[in-house]
């Protein structure tokens, strides 16, 4: 455990969580510096906010000088470790650590951690939305929203701390014990930040390093990458699996989703899978997850079935917009890799028109050739990565693929192609940093020019 009072700490980068974990520390007793690469007028709000409370704020990029006089960097989590200013501290064997470490430190409340490289938040939100209902009291903080340090303090030992945890906020924890933590899935994703899958895996792992044997570790048990962690692991495994029985964890048989916290004798089925308000495979994975999660936390069977009957989504994950004329428009910015939007694809019948496209991240797009062959009759390319998405679709046959110069226009024309019964979908997949603030941003912009038409 760091002690935080007295000592001087460089927070690397604003944004909420910068501004949070500066304010967090700055009651812990720290003396606080804070910079940020951006030019003064892009951050002015924040960097008032902090000024206005004694906190010194750099901005206008990274002066080196700033880690020679610190004894601890919080780092963004999306701010690289190969900058200069992060390597300075380094050598100088100033410890780095991310925003959510300071938060896990301070707060006495359990953890429950959920990572994943897709189905995060839309488990994490069902996850709530399962102990509101049961009435087991929690709040839901991390990557999905209100930054951990915002609420850490304040969120007692007899509330569940729900924590959304990115692989780069993952990076940087030291302490970390969460006393229920889920591994979802592990695709290929990030690998310009991390490097390599090892390194990206190892950051993963980082959620399960300080677990004991009375917490809980709950995996994929279909995807081996992810179920051959098992035996590494010190804390109790529970697997989740839609294709065979598992002695503990959350499973489907026959049909319906079958709950197993003390061995596969005394499986408990919750519902049928049929009933979950949730499209396509991959959010019967985020379900059974989610199920898995909430039992272990307290979370009666009813509580479970009756959330996962009623919720139907999260804003910009398979979003269904508007039908006009039998078309289906349906906002999935949230798609930023090759595997998510894979998997929105798969979770249609009908043909379907596809924006995709954003920041060019140099991603394998081959395992979209097959679905986009199968299912895609036209594809509307924005952005850097655009050229390659066509390059994509062309490869697969599909009949249409056409580069556009913004979103609405994107909408616009696949407007004028579609017919009744297809499906206008934006699932980029990319990242939006290319044109956008971010993937509301985009999807916001998506659903109001489907609204203009
Ligand atoms: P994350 O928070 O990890 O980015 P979301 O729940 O926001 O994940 O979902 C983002 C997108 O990822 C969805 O729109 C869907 O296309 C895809 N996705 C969601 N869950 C899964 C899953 N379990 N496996 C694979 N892809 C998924």
């Amino acid at each position: 455990m760091v002690q935080f009072s007295g000592k001087s700490v460089l927070v690397l980068g604003l944004a909420r969580s910068g501004v949070a974990v500066a304010k967090l520390l700055q009651r812990l007793g720290a003396r606080v510096t804070v910079n940020d690469a951006s030019p003064r007028d892009r951050v002015d709000a924040d960097a008032k906010e902090l000024e206005a409370r004694g906190i010194r704020v750099f901005t206008d990029g990274h002066p080196q000088e700033l880690a020679d006089a610190c004894d601890l960097v919080v780092k963004n989590p999306g701010i690289p470790y190969d900058r200069p200013i992060v390597l300075r501290a380094l050598e100088r064997g100033v410890p780095v650590i991310t925003e959510v470490e300071v938060a896990f430190q301070v707060t006495a409340a359990p953890i429950i951690g959920i990572t994943g490289s897709n189905g995060k938040t839309t488990t994490t939100t069902l996850v709530g939305r399962m102990l509101h209902e049961a009435g087991v009291p929690a709040t839901l903080a991390g990557n999905i929203g209100t930054p951990l340090s915002a609420v850490a303090m304040d969120t007692s030992a007899d509330q569940w701390l729900v924590a959304e945890l990115s692989s780069f906020q993952l990076q940087g924890t030291v302490s970390l014990r969460p006393k229920i933590a889920a591994l979802l899935n592990i695709y290929p994703a990030h690998l310009d930040y991390h490097g390599t899958l090892e390194k990206y895996i190892n950051a993963k792992k980082r959620l399960f390093a300080n677990q004991e044997p009375d917490d809980i570790a709950i995996l994929n048990g279909d995807q081996e990458i992810v179920a051959d962690l098992a035996s590494e692991l010190a804390a109790k495994v529970w697997l989740v699996s839609t294709k065979r029985r598992v002695s503990r964890g959350a499973y489907l048989l026959n049909g319906k989703l079958m709950l197993a916290a003390a061995g596969a004798q005394n499986a408990t089925p919750i519902m049928d899978v049929s009933e979950i308000a949730l499209r396509g495979e991959h959010n019967v994975q985020n379900a059974l997850f989610a199920a898995a999660i909430a039992f272990a936390a307290g979370a009666s069977a009813q509580a479970i079935a009756d959330t996962l009957r009623e919720f139907s989504g999260v804003e910009h994950r398979m979003e269904f917009v508007r039908q006009i004329a039998g078309v289906s428009f349906v906002n999935d910015s949230k798609a930023t890799n090759p595997q998510a939007t894979i998997k929105t694809i798969s979770s249609f019948v009908e043909p379907i028109i596809a924006i995709l496209g954003g920041l060019e991240r140099g991603d394998d797009l081959s395992a979209l050739v097959p679905v986009a062959a199968k299912q895609l009759k036209a594809v509307l390319a924005i952005g850097e990565s655009g050229p390659r998405m066509i390059e994509m679709a062309r490869q697969a046959g599909v009949p249409v693929a056409l580069q556009v110069s913004s979103l609405p226009e994107a909408v616009q024309q696949a407007a004028a192609l579609a017919e009744s019964g297809d499906i206008v979908l934006l699932s980029p997949a990319a990242a939006s940093w290319d044109m956008f603030a971010s993937f509301e941003d985009r999807g916001r912009i998506f659903k109001e020019a489907v609204h203009m038409l």
